[in-house]
């Protein structure tokens, strides 16, 4: 595993829309390798391609022991509301309130290539809408509610 450089914004990688991952190989498996060890030594919570320059739809989420890995993730149902705090590594020294959804459903694949769903709530919900936002080139301060 290596540890990747964070592109930091307003770099306009940030904001490009990533494509599907189509080839499921050790390169793959070493993105997302690298990109939990990026997160982790970068103290966050979650850590999407863009964010180590690499234009295709993959994340990484960790809350606590949660650990997941995205690969062309799709969040296909929503329920509720939530408002709460969110910063990103790409935007140091900055944080945001920011309203989510109080659950999310994810369909995604994993580093294999198999079909997965996953259901979360609270936090981790803010952590999958945020990381999956950044496939489409959002940063979480472009739905501030309030500073
Ligand atoms: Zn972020």
């Amino acid at each position: 595993m290596a540890l990747r450089d964070i592109v930091k914004d307003p770099n306009p990688t940030l904001r490009k829309i990533c494509r599907p991952v189509e080839i499921f190989d050790d390169k793959l498996g070493r993105l997302l390798d690298d990109m939990k060890e990026t997160m982790i030594k970068a103290d966050g919570v979650g850590l999407a391609g863009p964010q180590v320059g690499i234009l295709r739809r993959v994340a990484v989420v960790m809350v606590d022991d949660f650990y997941i890995e995205f690969v062309n993730p799709v969040i296909v149902k929503t329920k509720g509301s939530q408002i709460g705090p969110e910063a990103c590594l790409s935007v140091p020294n900055k944080s945001g309130n920011v309203k989510r959804p109080f659950r999310v459903t994810v369909d995604y694949q994993d580093r294999h290539g198999k079909e997965m769903s996953v259901t979360a709530e609270g936090f981790i919900a803010r952590a999958f809408c945020h990381e999956i936002d950044h496939l489409d080139g959002k940063l979480y301060y472009d739905f501030i509610e309030e500073k």
